[in-house]
């Protein structure tokens, strides 16, 4: 399916202007890439005549393609659809799982406390589920796996005193995963039981656990636990198998919330945290997105799009993130030490490179590979804004990554230091250097 969409969008190459039937046919292949992955046909309808309303209305920017303007397109509408990862800040909250019998909320429960705990958060999962015979045991098992707090209770028959008990019974853990059980299919008595946990509990965060594989159900499920309990975000799991998880955009769009993780195996440490791009992907198939994001970056370049992608000019104009490091260290593995780089770039050799301090270059294998560690257990948003990292985040980062807070202390430095250094190449206006920034 991937070279027909390719071959309706080479059609366009040297094309300035879009017909109706240009749009048509790309519309066709991305309905049929998204069909097959399950996506709800409404939710294909709407996305289509966006696609189609836009692409023929839109002016292109100056100098755009028409192969570079839908693509843009194609692109926004497909993040529309998928949505934003849920917001989950890195602090003290009550998290309750509901879903069907068999998708995967007990494994979640265990996974996501995992996740928490390597991003430096005390974790605890509670399980309520009193109906699965093995359910304790399971749950416990998988917890000892994901080295977490537990909570159960095989001899208590009532799920709301279990909770009761293991909220008191956790009380030092930073995030309180709540484990609830599933019948195999919607009925009232799931559904009241649920109701009676989450009133008890009042969670921060309700997440509905399902099953890539499902198909036309998810909007009904959704329903019924968004009225039960309110829904704020999703999980899919099972994402390793063939199924590719676009029913579950029903889900989302019933429930008005977003994905939040994705669970890719059976061990705990098999889950993602959801993110639009990578989820596109899985959809369409991994050549078109990459054709797509490498067509989407020329098109916004060109236009000196405010996108929060990341661009290679931010980091010359001195807006050097964590994340920008990250990927710098990436492109350094590929090309050898950054002093090497730096000698490679025409008219930089001596000057910049005698006012830094000695062991400035200093960045072994070793010392990236622990800051790579420690930057998996940042958030969001403290890769963005290392600033934001003061002595208490330190802690819980070195707890996450397991290595010193005085590493951690040193990545910040580095990074300091890099980030004056770009301020430097400010104004420099080399093209080779530029060019060199974008690889
Ligand atoms: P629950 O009834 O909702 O608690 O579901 P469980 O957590 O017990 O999971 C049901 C089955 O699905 C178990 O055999 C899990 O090992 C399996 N499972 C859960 N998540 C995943 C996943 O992401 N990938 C795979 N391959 N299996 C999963
Ligand atoms: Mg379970």
């Amino acid at each position: 399916l991937g070279s027909s969409l390719r071959g309706s969008l080479d059609k366009l190459r040297g094309k300035s202007r879009l017909s109706e039937e240009d749009v048509a046919e790309i519309v066709k292949e991305i309905q049929r890439s998204l069909i097959q992955a399950d996506v709800d046909i409404a939710l294909v309808q709407e996305l289509s005549s966006s696609i189609e309303e836009r692409a023929l209305n839109e002016e292109p920017p100056g100098g755009t393609s028409a192969r570079d303007h839908v693509l843009r397109i194609v692109y926004e509408e497909l993040v529309a659809l998928v949505g934003e990862s849920t917001d989950l800040p890195l602090e003290s909250q009550t998290i309750l799982l509901a879903g069907l019998q068999g998708s995967g909320k007990t494994t979640t429960a265990a996974k996501m406390a995992w996740w928490f705990s390597k991003k430096g958060l005390r974790p605890a999962v509670i399980q309520t589920d009193t109906f699965r015979p093995g359910a304790y045991d399971q749950a416990k098992q998988m917890c000892e796996r994901a080295e977490v707090d537990f909570y159960g209770d095989p001899d208590e028959e009532d799920p709301v005193e279990i909770a009761r008990k293991g909220l008191e019974e956790t009380a030092d853990a930073d995030i309180r995963i709540v484990d609830t059980s599933g019948r195999s299919g919607l009925n009232e008595t799931l559904i009241e039981e649920l109701k009676s946990i989450e009133e008890l509990v009042a969670p921060d965060r309700n997440l509905l656990v399902l099953d890539a594989a499902i198909g036309q159900g998810a909007k009904d499920q959704a329903k019924a636990f968004g009225d039960a309990v309110g829904i704020d975000g999703v999980v899919i799991t099972k994402l390793d198998g063939t199924a590719k998880g676009g029913g579950a955009l029903a889900a989302v769009d019933q429930t008005d919330s977003t994905i939040a993780f994705l669970g890719t195996g059976e061990e705990v440490a098999d889950i993602e945290r959801f993110e639009p791009n990578g989820f596109i992907s899985r959809l369409l198939g991994m050549g078109d997105l990459k054709q797509l994001a490498e067509r989407v970056e020329r098109a916004m370049s060109e236009q000196e799009a405010e996108d929060e992608d990341w661009d290679p000019e931010d980091m010359m104009k001195g807006e050097f993130t964590l994340k920008d490091m990250r990927r710098q260290m990436d492109a350094m593995n590929k090309m050898g030490p950054l002093s090497q780089v730096l000698d490679m770039i025409p008219g930089l050799g001596g000057g910049l490179m005698d006012q830094l301090p000695d062991d400035a270059m200093d960045v072994t294998q070793e010392r990236m590979q622990s800051f790579k560690v420690i930057m998996d257990s940042m958030s969001e948003e403290e890769l963005e804004n290392p600033r934001s990292i003061g002595k208490t985040r330190i802690e819980r980062i070195s707890r996450g990554s397991g290595k010193p807070e005085e590493t951690v202390r040193e990545l910040l430095e580095q990074h300091k230091m890099m980030s004056r250094m770009m301020k430097q190449f400010q104004g420099m206006g080399d093209s080779d250097m530029q060019r060199m920034m974008k690889q």
